[in-house]
């Protein structure tokens, strides 16, 4: 019997030990993946605009606002991550971004609204006009929803902030964009700039700029989830 404790005893005290190698394993690599997710219990539906054989805009030079929504959204994905937000996307990432990717219909974007329980969501594009000096990043929100227009608020002062305080645009409220009315969350659209305007679509054609303005949507998600304690 004094045998069987005193083996009991030392298989306890390796389970503890090793526990306790484990736990610092776990520790130190978490420490090392800042993208390890979903630790604030917040959820982030983002949508990157187009997509599959709707290229959406597309630039005098052949820029595709679809590659460019795709890689602003996975930017967007990893800062949010780092910060402990879980993502959902609507549509994957295959490859090369500014090659291949899936496209979604508007049916699967709405089901995908409707069905993802999320915190709020955010939908990127790039704008493009006829006149090629017209230039800034816009942020839309659905009009029927205070919510969704604050959000748009603290995204639009970020983008203005991180990307061009010479920017005037104003945050603009819509009843048609579907996917901003279709979900149950505050949602808003980002578009981060004109393609159109020369000059705003080599800058987005960087992936310092695309950095940038994944950043300054972060920033005012974080503002938003802060201030408004979801
Ligand atoms: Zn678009």
């Amino acid at each position: 019997m004094k045998k069987y404790s005193k083996e009991i005893a030392v298989t306890i005290a390796l389970c503890l030990l090793l526990g306790a190698v484990a736990y610092r394993v776990v520790e130190a690599s978490n420490s090392l993946l800042p993208m390890f997710n979903g630790k604030n219990g917040r959820v982030i539906l983002i949508d990157p605009g187009h997509g599959g054989s709707d290229p959406g805009a597309v630039s005098a030079r052949g820029t595709k606002e679809s590659a460019l929504n795709m890689r602003i959204a996975m930017f967007l994905a990893e800062y949010l991550m780092s910060y402990g937000y879980e993502i959902r996307l609507t549509r994957g990432y295959k490859g090369d971004a500014l090659g291949m990717d899936e496209g979604l219909s508007s049916n699967d974007r709405k089901r995908i609204f409707l069905e993802t329980d999320h915190t709020l969501a955010v939908s990127i594009h790039m704008n493009k006009y006829s006149d090629e000096s017209v230039k800034g990043a816009e942020t839309f929100y659905y009009s029927q929803s205070e919510e969704s227009r604050a959000l748009a608020e603290l995204v639009q002062s970020s983008l203005v902030a991180e990307l061009d305080p010479t920017n005037k645009r104003q945050i603009k409220g819509s009843s048609d964009l579907y996917v901003l009315k279709t979900g149950r969350a505050p949602a808003v659209l980002v578009e981060c700039g004109y393609i159109s305007n020369p000059t705003e679509e080599m800058k987005l054609l960087t992936t310092e700029y695309q950095r940038k303005v994944a950043f300054a949507i972060c920033c005012g998600i974080m503002r938003y989830c802060e201030a408004y304690g979801v």
